[in-house]
């Protein structure tokens, strides 16, 4: 099971004085949030669902309304980028006649507020955080989750590619947000999840209670969008079967024929978190940064002597392991949400529910040393 960090508050029903029922949730007009936002970006960095040459990526809103909302499913580059960009500068030095001074950046002030973050990105950041917090505390990362907010948008037209609902989630799942938006129509349903979301609604002018009638639209929008989802695997016992096919060279072969290592599914995995160190000196003035790496790529295990995965079947047996295996025997949690990227981006269509599903049962096992 994995870990929850806030617990979601339960719906109370209170009256007003002229006995309209009323819910402790809230009720924002879609036309109020590009308003919403503006209020929000007076205190955070709001992030937004954004467009450029056809990547759907989270960009710093630009102030100028809410269109994302016509065309926003999920976006292509995840959240993850926000914690943990793609390349990041650690630290600077310059080196004079007295030593050697560091310069942190000034970036690592920022208060990210994610403005949309589907349910399974937003189970991600939890699983991420078992790395970059639990296991040992990574201070670019923390420095801004620990100031981000999270405010969750309910899926209403999942891809056929997902399958968060074998995952214990689903495409309303309000676990892991601070705020909770659902889809009524001109409105939105808002449900305070975290004090921080508390906090956050109780500052703006812009929302009104919800009544019976939107929470009973929310209700219907939330059984229809988990619906959708119709993908499934079987992710009780996965692990146990990863652990008994693990030296199962000839099927690891099998599904690692097609693949070209091009690190997409890795890259582009909201729960992936493999990166580099690397250090860049111009005269006297450098800058250590690290950036994304990838299992996928033959590199990234070479040492000096050998190279564990040089062979393709070894590393992408790694990327099913880690998430389904691994990091379920390390954190009592599978590293994937279910959010159907490394599916829809893969090049050769590689498909890790198909993968999943088709282990060796035992019996059908030819294990070899390897
Ligand atoms: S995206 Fe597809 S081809 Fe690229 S590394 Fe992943 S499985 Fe291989
Ligand atoms: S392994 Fe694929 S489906 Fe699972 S979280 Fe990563 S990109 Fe999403």
């Amino acid at each position: 099971m994995l870990r929850h960090y806030w617990p979601p508050t339960k719906l109370r029903i209170l009256r007003t004085s002229s006995g309209k029922k009323v819910t402790n949730n809230k009720r924002v007009n879609k036309k109020d949030v590009a308003k919403l936002l503006n209020e929000w970006s007076g205190e955070f960095t709001v992030f937004v669902p954004s467009r450029d040459e056809g990547v759907t990526k989270w960009t710093k809103w630009d102030g100028e309304g809410a269109s994302f909302l016509d065309w926003y499913r999920n976006t292509v580059v995840p959240p993850k980028a926000i914690f943990l960009p793609p390349m990041e500068e650690m630290f600077g030095f310059h080196k004079d006649g007295k030593g050697c001074r560091i310069e942190l950046p000034a970036s690592s002030k920022q208060k990210p507020l994610i403005f949309g973050i589907r349910p399974c990105d937003a189970k991600a950041l939890a699983i991420l955080d078992m790395t970059f917090k639990d296991a040992y505390e990574d201070p670019y990362y923390l420095a801004k989750r620990n100031r981000g907010v999270l405010v969750g948008l309910g899926c209403t037209n999942p891809y056929d590619s997902c399958f968060c609902t074998s995952l214990d989630s689903s495409p309303t799942d309000a676990t892991n947000v601070d705020l909770m938006l659902t889809d009524i129509g001109d409105d939105f349903l808002v449900e305070a999840i975290t004090d921080r979301g508390r906090k956050l609604m109780a500052k703006t002018s812009l929302a009104q209670a919800a009544g019976e009638t939107d929470e009973v639209r929310a209700k219907k929008a939330k059984e229809a969008a988990n619906s959708k989802v119709t993908r499934k695997i079987e992710a009780e016992g996965i692990t146990e079967k990863l652990l008994s096919c693990f030296e199962d060279k000839d099927y690891w072969e099998k599904i690692a024929a097609k693949c070209i290592s091009c690190g997409i599914c890795t890259f582009l995995c909201p729960t992936c978190y493999c990166f580099d160190i690397n250090d860049e000196l111009v005269r006297n003035r450098g800058e250590r940064f690290r950036s994304w790496d990838s299992c996928a790529f033959p590199l990234y295990t070479k040492m000096p002597m050998e190279n564990p995965r040089q062979e393709k079947w070894r590393r992408l047996r790694q990327k099913v392991c880690h998430k389904y295996e691994f990091y379920p025997l390390n954190f009592e949690v599978i590293a994937c949400t279910g959010c159907g990227r490394c599916i829809r981006l893969c090049p050769v269509n590689w498909d890790i529910t198909q993968i999943l599903d088709n282990l060796p049962a035992e019996e059908q096992l030819k294990p070899e040393k390897c």
